[in-house]
């Protein structure tokens, strides 16, 4: 067996004891493996040992290597994960089922006016910056009502919930306290009308923290595919080198 199937037993393993240990059904968290800086191969490995739901970060990376997995494109579901440009938003609305990172409501227009007519609507999470982190991107708690109710009115998308990005913590009850401020604010917007259903949060070191908070959804790199090189140097981080 290869050392991604390992790594994914060893995941959803985890995934799984986490959804127990708090008593929820491991029907209502879903795994999104993600694949960024990794290539077409280890996409593949992953898919062989049943995973069908990948995540990407970076538009000219992820669209190609989405051209050297059209046969398996029918069986997978593809979330872009990463900070999206107005420029680059033709190629995440031709080729992604998911994006979890709005933060402004002109990302999600351009998305909405490319979106292909046939294709089924793009669903969408907002990106909230629920720890207040200067650099982060993600839209501030306050203003996530008013960006939810502009989303939704638009075409060819459907607005499914909210995304977080903490910054690291070591500590699980900080951990569970900062994502469950995600899961409250999902909770007061459902009561101010929306329906939203999905709380993507948690990665490789504290998805347990996020699915004791409610997470339906948890995004996780490391644990499955190994390290990433450090950011400065991968081929598709500088903005220059991407694809319009
Ligand atoms: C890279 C990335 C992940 C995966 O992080 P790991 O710590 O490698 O599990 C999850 N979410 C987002 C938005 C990412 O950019």
């Amino acid at each position: 067996m290869s050392s991604i199937a390992d790594h994914l037993l060893a995941v959803r393993a985890r995934l799984e004891r986490a959804v127990l240990d708090c008593g929820r059904d491991p029907k209502q968290v879903r795994l999104i493996a993600v694949s960024k800086t990794f290539p077409a191969e280890a996409v593949r490995e992953a898919y062989r040992a049943g995973q069908r739901a990948f995540g990407e970060s970076y538009v000219q990376e992820a669209v190609e290597k989405l051209s050297r997995l059209q046969d398996l494109r029918p069986d997978t579901e593809w979330h872009f994960i990463g900070p999206l440009q107005s420029n680059k938003a033709k190629h995440v609305a031709a080729h992604f089922d998911w994006v979890h990172s709005i933060d402004r409501l002109k990302i999600a227009q351009r998305l909405s006016d490319l979106r292909p007519a046939g294709a089924a609507a793009l669903q969408l999470c907002i990106q909230v910056n629920i720890d207040a982190q200067p650099t982060k991107s993600g839209v501030a708690p306050e203003d996530a009502l008013d960006l939810a109710l502009a989303v939704q009115a638009l075409p060819r998308l459907r607005l499914r919930g909210l995304m977080c990005i903490p910054a690291p913590q070591k500590d699980p009850r900080e951990q569970r306290e900062v994502f469950a401020r995600l899961a409250n604010l999902m909770h007061d917007l459902n009561r101010a009308g929306l329906q939203l259903d999905t709380l993507s949060m948690g990665m490789s070191d504290d998805l347990e923290a996020a699915v004791a908070a409610g997470a339906t959804v948890v995004r996780v790199g490391t644990a499955i595919f190994g390290a990433r090189p450090p950011v400065s140097a991968q081929p598709h981080s500088s903005p220059s080198s991407e694809l319009t």
